[in-house]
């Protein structure tokens, strides 16, 4: 549907779920790929595996992008590799469910670190990079859970509507720079983040969404490219919502 070829995409938490089909689409449409993962050392094998036909254009790379220095450490990298990029999709994110009341405060922290505070570091280098070229696609994936907040969910429905936030300041501020900065904003996505749900909260969801199914990673896949290619050049600070008509 889109030509990537000459663009190099960063994809975090791409060698598996929803990040992996992602990074797959970018592949497929020509682009040079950088996708990370954090411990799943097997995932990241097959995934590497699966898309031997692209080895040129693919790169794996270990990233723990709640971590500063590792996430400044791992842009020198990309631009003494590459000279720069022009997409980044802020994919990697995290749940760890139990009512508030219960929580762990090391579960609140974990969830906020990786799904919030990880996409500020990613982006703040990001930006700084995509501001020298004036041009830049910034895709952050949020969750519908920031407008519903299930029970169950305190941290991480706040950590993806502190993502929306995040995301429509960040436009603001970059927006006379060529780099537009949105979410992607699914619903329950057939992944393995959702493996877990059991079989009674799981017919309860389904029966919640108009569309009576899961969604797949494709049709998420399909509305970050459209939001990175070149076209999409007048959105910016939006959220796109990917989720059965929830
Ligand atoms: P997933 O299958 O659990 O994959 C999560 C990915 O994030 C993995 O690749 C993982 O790396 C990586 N990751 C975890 N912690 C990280 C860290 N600290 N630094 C860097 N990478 C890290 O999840 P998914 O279902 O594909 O979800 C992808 C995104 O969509 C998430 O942001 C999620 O919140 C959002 N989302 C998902 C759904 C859904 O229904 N699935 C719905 C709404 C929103 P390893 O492979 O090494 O473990």
């Amino acid at each position: 549907m889109h030509d990537f070829k000459g663009q190099t995409v960063i994809v975090t938490g791409g060698t598996r779920g929803i990040g992996k089909t992602i990074a797959e689409s970018f592949l497929t449409s020509g682009a040079k790929v950088i996708a990370t993962y954090l411990t799943n050392e097997a995932a990241a094998a097959k995934f590497k595996q699966d898309n031997s036909q692209f080895a040129e254009n693919l790169n794996v790379q270990k990233l723990d992008v709640s971590k500063y220095e590792e996430v400044e450490r791992f842009f020198k990298y990309i631009d003494s590799k590459y000279g720069g990029f022009e997409i980044l999709v802020n994919n990697a994110g995290i749940r760890k469910d139990s009512v508030l009341a219960m929580m762990k405060e090391s579960d609140w922290h974990d969830v906020m670190n990786v799904n919030l505070t990880g996409i500020f570091y990613m982006c703040k280098f990001a930006v700084m990079n995509m501001m020298r070229k004036r041009y830049g696609r910034i895709i952050n994936i949020s969750s519908v859970m920031e407008r519903y907040a299930f029970e169950g969910q305190a941290n991480y429905a706040a950590s993806k509507a502190g993502l929306v936030a995040l995301t429509k300041a960040l436009s603001k501020e970059v927006a006379t720079r060529g780099i537009t900065v949105n979410c992607v904003s699914p619903g329950f996505i057939a992944t393995e983040l959702i493996q877990d749900l059991p079989d009674k909260l799981r017919e309860a969801y389904l029966a919640r969404i108009p569309m009576k199914r899961f969604g797949n990673a494709e049709e998420v896949a399909a509305c970050v490219l459209f939001l990175a290619s070149k076209e999409a050049s007048y959105v910016t600070g939006s959220v796109l919502e990917v989720s059965g008509g929830l």
